[in-house]
């Protein structure tokens, strides 16, 4: 059986999946896994497509001391004890820069051009080009595939690419990129078969998870994202703040003494739904508190989905269609609710009935803007961009390596 093994890398976690690459090119998903606690409690966990244990096995801290030594072991642990020898890997890399607008093939070229956006996205890139330099030394000819979170956004125009600074910047790589682009590439490619009337036209997509971020899709394309030079800016989110005026950095660096990686920590960690709220970063946690900060905490997620609704509905000129997605927004029938509650002005009504039992289509018939519900998959994405370059990459060479 000829399989992907999809890769992505965090700082303390190596998250995997295998799919299995049925007829016509179809893609089946069949091992789910992580090894966590990297550096801490390593431990990794993995079951099979029916939620079967397959690991669940904790590892000494000197062990899994770093993301290469994580990917070694979960290598190991898939062609040894699993008999699984992938015949490509797919990677999440958080930045693909300006210039890649698509997936791309990976070689000792692709790397150190990737290496040159660890700047642009300190605490993510390092983390997934590790596995990827990892695999490359040890198995030179299995192919890999680096899949962007930025690349489904370089259609932006040059207005939505900017911020007013001085051009010499821009040109540096300080643009305006927007994240979860997997995820929005996955519902413009689904959009077609599960709402066709939309599919062309001018619809939000928000995909509210622990991350969130908003997009304005035209014809299936991003045009405008809430998401800019790293992926602090927009939405508050789990532990980042969303949108923030620069002068609260000055602020933090000038009256409080934070050195530039204090003010890091605590923008990427301390902040959003866990700061606001000094409850949780969890919307499950805030929605069961009675704690009055915890309200004010999803008051204001709801308050900033609603504003930029407004903003890229500006940016489309109009609005046909409101798709949510992610872990709060394909879960969450409360803050839907809400969201859609924001969303009246731009012609939205709820149907509460479908909406409290998760349908695609939650708003109400006859009328109004169509609002919907699509679970988003980045894994599947990132395995049919893997898949697809496979296949062009064959055709130039012939000799293939699997994980073995
Ligand atoms: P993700 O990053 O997409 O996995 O989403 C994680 C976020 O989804 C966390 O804030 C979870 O609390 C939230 N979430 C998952 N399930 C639910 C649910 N049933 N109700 C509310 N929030 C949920």
């Amino acid at each position: 059986m000829d399989t992907i093994l999809v890769v992505n890398a965090g700082s303390s976690s190596v998250k995997l999946q295998i799919f299995s690459v049925e007829g016509e090119g179809r893609l089946r998903r069949q091992i789910k896994g992580q090894m966590d606690g990297i550096g801490s409690r390593p431990r990794l966990k993995a079951s099979g497509a029916g939620g079967d244990p397959l690991a669940d096995r904790a590892y000494p801290i000197e062990a899994v001391p770093d993301v290469a030594t994580a990917m070694r072991i979960v290598g190991d642990w898939l062609r040894e004890e699993l008999r699984i020898n992938p015949i490509a890997v797919g990677h999440r890399v958080v930045h693909g820069g300006p210039d890649y607008d698509k997936p791309v093939l990976i070689d000792h070229g692709v790397v150190a051009r990737l290496e040159r956006y660890v700047n642009l996205a300190p605490l993510h890139q390092p983390h997934n080009l590790s596995p990827i330099r990892s695999i490359l030394a040890n198995f030179p000819l299995l192919p890999q595939v680096a899949c962007f979170d930025t690349a489904f956004h370089r259609s932006h125009g040059a207005l939505a690419d900017h911020y007013a600074i001085p051009h010499q910047l821009y040109a540096e790589g300080v643009r305006r990129y927007g994240f979860h682009g997997l995820s929005y590439e996955y519902i413009a490619r689904t959009l077609p078969s599960v709402a066709p009337d939309i599919a062309k036209r001018r619809v939000i997509v928000a995909h509210l998870g622990s991350g969130a971020s908003m997009c304005a899709l035209k014809d299936g394309r991003s045009v405008e994202s809430t998401m800019g030079f790293t992926a602090l800016d927009g939405l508050p989110m789990g532990t980042r703040p969303g949108q923030l005026d620069p002068g609260v950095v000055l602020y933090l660096i000038s009256e409080k003494g934070m050195s530039a990686s204090n003010v890091q920590n605590f923008l990427y960690r301390d902040c959003g739904l866990k700061g606001l709220s000094g409850v949780s970063n969890d919307m499950r946690e805030l929605e069961k508190s009675e704690n009055p900060k915890a309200k004010l905490a999803i008051d204001y997620f709801v308050y900033r989905i609603g504003l930029s609704a407004g903003m890229l509905a500006a940016a489309l000129r109009g609005l046909d269609a409101f798709v949510f997605t992610a872990g709060i927004g394909e879960n969450s029938a409360t803050i839907r609710e809400r969201v859609v509650e924001q969303l009246g002005w731009l012609g939205a009504a709820l149907d509460p009935i479908e909406n409290s039992r998760h349908a695609r289509v939650i708003s109400r018939a006859g009328g109004g803007i169509p609002v919907y519900v699509v679970p988003t998959d980045e894994e599947l994405m990132i395995a049919q961009h893997t898949l697809s370059l496979l296949a062009s990459s064959r055709s130039r060479n012939p000799k293939q390596e699997r994980l073995s």
